[in-house]
């Protein structure tokens, strides 16, 4: 789950990270009356869950509380990347002397937390990532030790910070190591990290996202959901209970079972075609969780096939076939399908789905490579 940056930041405040004190907005009016109440420029900022808000035109400098209204109203219904804006953060305008990137995220290959930061900070930090990742400092944080003051101080000085800035440097950073391990977050971000000109640091932007695995956990986090913001897709699934997540590709798949649903994308991604999502149905695939499955996938344009790959444990086979067929007649795909049941009266589940004109396969090879050849049209 993702915060939108004025929740990141109001959070970030709770652990002791400097923020401007901002207010969110819903109307232009209301942009007027805060930029007044704060009083000097402001900066009216898109509340929207992606990136890049600033190169889109969603964050704006006003000098004078008419001109953040004018610029509200303009931001406000302003369509980003798919997302439009219902909301934006008045912030009193920060003066910048120079822009630093930090953030802390899991690396996954090291099984530690590692904190980030760059001199480079600012809109092109996934730039400087491609293109001169060396201008990126990285620091692995011991779980049972935590981020340490030397460390900190390291990165500080690997970054080239003055001197003067490192205790509040070290500060921020603990703070923000703190932040993310109480939230159970996977990536807390400040983008860009602003030294001032009088010297003082200021966490400018936010980012947070939370691990949906621990949000039982995190109540008051939860609340913070905005249903407005997500894909319509991912809040389908959410609400089915299914694991689902969008990728580039062009063959939805359906699966019961993430290691199942892991190893068909490696079928499909060898025999030269690319999954356009990671689906995980779960247990006991009943006609309901199919058809939403189905309907899930089939939301996403750029699906030219599917593939059904379902392994009939406890669930038999001839049940899930009928669970299909079920969602077949509520859900009319435009695209061919393939289906791969193995297990529990596997005979009897295929040929229910030949009689009703899916392709079928016995094996995993054959059913990757023949849904390959229908997303191409070969078939
Ligand atoms: P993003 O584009 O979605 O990452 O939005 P940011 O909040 O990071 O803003 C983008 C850029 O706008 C920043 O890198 C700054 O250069 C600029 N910016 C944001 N807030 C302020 C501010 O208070 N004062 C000034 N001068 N520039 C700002
Ligand atoms: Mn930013």
């Amino acid at each position: 789950m993702k915060l939108h940056e004025y929740q990141s930041k109001f959070r970030f405040v709770e652990f002791g990270i400097p923020i401007p004190r901002g207010k969110v907005a819903t109307t232009a009016q209301e942009a007027f009356e805060f930029a007044k109440e704060i009083g000097g420029p402001v900066v009216i900022k898109a509340q929207v869950l992606v990136g890049g808000r600033g190169k889109a035109g969603g964050v704006k400098l006003a000098r004078t509380p008419d001109q953040a209204q004018r610029f509200a109203g303009e931001i406000l219904g302003m369509n980003i990347k798919g997302l439009t804006v219902k909301k934006v953060l008045v912030d009193p305008a920060a003066d910048i002397a120079t822009e630093i990137y930090l953030g802390i995220t899991t690396d996954r290959a090291a099984r530690r937390t590692v904190v980030m930061a760059s001199a480079a900070g600012g809109v092109d930090i996934e730039e400087v990532a491609a293109t001169t990742p060396e201008r990126i400092v990285r620091c692995h944080v011991d779980p049972f030790l935590g981020l340490r003051d030397y460390q900190a101080r390291d990165i500080a000085s690997g970054i080239g910070l003055p001197r003067e800035t490192w205790k509040q440097f070290i500060d921020i950073a603990k703070a923000l190591y703190q932040c993310y391990l109480n939230s159970d977050a996977s990536l807390a971000e400040i983008n860009p990290l602003v030294v001032l000109r009088s010297g003082e640091l200021l966490a400018v932007d936010g980012k947070m996202v939370l691990d949906d695995n621990a949000l039982f956990r995190h109540p008051d986090l939860v609340e913070m959901r905005d249903t407005d913001e997500e894909a319509p897709a991912e809040m389908q699934a959410r609400q089915a209970g299914l694991s689902y997540i969008e990728l580039d590709g062009e063959i939805g798949c359906m699966v019961n079972g993430a290691g199942l649903a892991m190893t068909t994308m490696d079928m499909i991604k060898l025999f030269g075609g690319q999954p356009a999502n990671f689906l995980d149905i779960g247990g006991g695939a009943q006609a309901e969780k199919v058809a939403t499955a189905l309907r899930i996938i089939l939301m996403d344009h750029n699906v030219k096939a599917v593939l059904v790959n379902i392994f009939g444990g406890i669930t038999r086979c001839d049940e899930v076939a009928r669970g299909i067929l079920a969602a077949l007649q509520e859900v009319k795909p435009h695209v061919p399908m393939v289906a791969r049941l193995v297990g529990t009266n596997e005979a009897e589940g295929r040929s229910i789905l030949a009689e009703a004109n899916l392709l079928t396969a016995s094996t995993l090879a054959e059913a990757a490579q023949t849904v390959v050849r229908a997303a191409r049209g070969e078939l």
